[in-house]
């Protein structure tokens, strides 16, 4: 992602970045009510590709920020499978 966009993804900034994104979820939210399960798919990987962008532009390793808050267990309950009361 980083080859392929971080110099557009610099050049619109990290605002209207974020403003696609969650265009792209408006996208995925109707495609969820359509049934859609191609369109699903498209837009998982599209708010997908958007994080990563947001993430490049601040400079944020996802990979190791992912590890240091979800290693195989969850951040509130610290059990795996998770055990919070919530769904
Ligand atoms: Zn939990």
């Amino acid at each position: 992602m980083k080859n392929l966009y971080l110099e557009k993804d610099s050049k619109r900034g990290t605002e209207k970045t974020v403003l696609k994104l969650m265009e792209e979820m408006g996208e995925l939210a109707e495609s969820v009510l359509l049934e859609d399960e191609e369109k699903i798919k498209e837009e998982i990987v599209d708010i997908i590709a958007w994080t990563l962008s947001i993430a490049n532009i601040l400079k944020i390793d996802v990979s190791s920020a992912f590890k240091e808050k979800y290693d195989e267990i969850c951040p509130r309950c610290s059990s795996n499978p998770c055990s919070c009361d919530s769904i």
